[in-house]
């Protein structure tokens, strides 16, 4: 027996057979091909075209059926890659010019297209390379009459190994026998990561030396959750997993029966239950998995997947929309926060040594005031839609804060001046997220109406790791003390302002840190909404004095790790 260490993709723990499937190299022939054969070759990438397009919508039909519009959406790229002239365009002039046969120079251009946009430090650009590849691999497939061996064949229940799988491989598993996968590659927001979350596959991923290490037939544990794979397990841990698998199982049934009662604690207080999203696309998930507002609107992924900023009234239908649909819960919208791990080609953001301390969020919104009032317009208008709030990301200090909110002010006396109506009494929030905000949220209350935590950057501030860097991810601890008492701080001195405060950062949606943020005061937990039903029933499942109690206990001990013991002990106790 012998384990491996990988990412955590989605949860939950199955055990089966190993199930390896080889990575995909095609060998394509080249061939020269006379003058005469050029009119039957365009017509053979046609052919291929218009297969690999009916293959992608058969797909996206299908997992819009099982899984819903979200999950299906992922392929409006792939689409949009077999529509792209420039790449069909290079491929006929060069059949042309090469007068070879069109599989080899279309996996030329290809591959030219992938060394290509690899080059570019474009967070958004990068992650096309793999809707790239993916189209590319089923047109190859296409031009050379092959099927991708693997997936379609498996008839009993394994976990699949493979170096790396594609969003549409992951979707081809639906139905079929896979139980959980492992790959080498792949980290945690990936497409495979989250289609595997909507298939609620457990999925390991980043485990670089899995095809390596387990052979085809091995017997193996994946355990979703902590992102441990286990080979030819003994029977004593055979038996621990399988009786772990089976309780998790039936925990989730039970989550999900109960997602729609509300989020109060035993003694009644009542705690705001909301979600994350990225794209208006995100709002059904919502109420599918009993959340009723929006405590994060991560904005910036507008500005992406296009050519130049959008307008005004882009914004605008975008955010109504989204109010409308949530109405009567409120929506937060944050406003852009690029930067960091975000970038746009067509804004020139430079390139910097250290671009989490660079030019980000509000940094770049202050210094562009035309882009930041083009979106403020834009959530005052569709304020009267419903009930939006705004929030500004990556606040240091109250300057920052009173510089925003007077363009804000600004933006509000042009529209009376255009007549154009908006909520004069729109919310104004604050993420608390840099150290330096953590600590003088006090004086920040004088220019917010509440808070949100964005643990995510402040853990990464306060403890100097990198969120984006493996190699120190075992030094990132939401529960390290420094953390914890920076929220209570946080919380301290919002209450004692007579502002709520809430949490966005992936910590509000851990089950591990429910008590002790409800201990602290936190009056809104935001989430992705697949944790919801689970965080609600914690919260129901308590009382605010037990809640206090723990989190008090919890801040007196001296390591994360500590901390992360208790309380796990206290949630099984609470789950039992
Ligand atoms: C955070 O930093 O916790 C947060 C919610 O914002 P983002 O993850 O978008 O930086
Ligand atoms: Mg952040």
């Amino acid at each position: 027996m012998f384990s491996i260490k990988g990412i955590p993709a989605a949860p939950g723990i199955v055990i089966g057979k190993a199930y390896k499937i080889g990575r995909e190299e095609f060998t394509v022939p080249r061939l020269e091909i006379k003058q005469e054969e050029i009119p039957l070759q365009i017509q053979l990438f046609e052919e291929a075209l218009i297969q690999t397009r009916k293959e992608i919508i058969d797909l996206q039909k299908r997992i819009a059926a099982d899984m819903g519009q979200e999950p299906a959406q992922i392929f409006d790229a792939h689409l949009l890659v077999l529509e792209d002239r420039m790449l069909i365009e290079e491929v006929i002039s060069r059949l042309k010019k090469d007068r070879l046969n069109v599989a080899y120079i279309f996996s030329e251009v290809l591959k030219h297209y992938i060394e290509v946009f690899s080059k570019i430090e474009d967070e958004y650009l990068k992650e096309r390379i793999v809707d790239i590849n993916d189209v590319g691999k089923r047109i190859l497939r296409n031009l050379l009459g092959k099927k991708r061996i693997g997936l379609e064949e498996i008839s009993e229940r394994v976990v699949v190994v493979a170096h790396d799988l594609s969003p549409s491989d992951t979707a081809a598993m639906h139905k079929k026998n896979v139980c959980g996968f492992v790959t080498d590659i792949g980290g945690k927001t990936s497409h495979t990561a989250i289609m595997a979350k909507s298939l609620e596959i457990p999925a390991v991923v980043g485990a670089e030396s899995a095809t390596q290490k387990i052979k085809a037939g091995d017997m193996v544990i994946v355990d979703g959750n902590t992102g441990l794979i286990i080979l030819e397990p003994d029977e004593e841990t055979l038996k621990l997993y399988q009786s772990e698998s089976e309780k998790l199982r039936g925990i989730t049934r039970k989550f999900l029966e109960q997602k729609d009662l509300p989020a109060v604690t035993k003694d009644g207080k009542a705690i705001e239950i909301s979600a994350n999203i990225e794209l208006p696309e995100d709002v059904p998930a919502i109420s599918v998995h009993g959340g009723q507002g929006i405590g994060l609107y991560r904005t910036e992924f507008f500005y992406m997947n296009r050519k130049g900023l959008p307008t005004e009234e882009e914004h605008y239908q975008a955010y109504k929309y989204v109010a409308e649909e949530m109405n009567p819960h409120s929506v937060i919208v944050r406003t852009i926060d690029l930067g960091g791990d975000k970038f746009l080609s067509q804004l020139e953001m430079p390139q910097e040594m250290s671009p989490f301390l660079g030019w980000r969020a509000i940094r770049f919104c202050l210094a562009r005031p035309e882009i930041f009032k083009t979106q403020l317009r834009a959530i005052l208008r569709a304020s009267v839609h419903g009930k939006l709030k705004i929030m500004y990301p990556m606040v240091s200090g109250i300057e920052e804060l009173q510089q925003a909110n007077a363009i804000l002010k600004d933006c509000k006396e042009e529209l009376k001046r255009e007549g154009k109506p908006f909520d004069d009494k729109i919310e104004v929030g604050a993420m608390i997220e840099v150290p330096s905000a953590a600590i003088t949220a006090d004086l920040l209350t004088a220019e917010a109406d509440f808070f949100s935590i964005g643990t995510n950057d402040l853990i990464q501030y306060s403890l100097a790791v990198d969120r984006t860097n493996e190699k120190v991810a075992y030094l990132y601890d939401p529960a390290h003390p420094a953390v914890l008492r920076m929220i209570k701080s946080i919380i301290d001195a919002a209450h004692n302002a007579g502002i709520w405060v809430g949490m966005c950062g992936e910590m509000a949606g851990d089950p591990a840190f429910a008590m002790i943020l409800l201990g602290l005061g936190l009056d809104e937990f935001s989430m992705p909404p697949q944790v919801i039903p689970q965080i609600k029933y914690i919260i129901r499942s308590v009382t605010i004095k037990e809640a206090k109690v723990f989190a008090q206990q919890a801040l007196k001990l001296s390591t994360g790790k500590q901390v992360e013991e208790f309380s796990q002990a206290k949630l099984k106790q609470v789950l039992a």
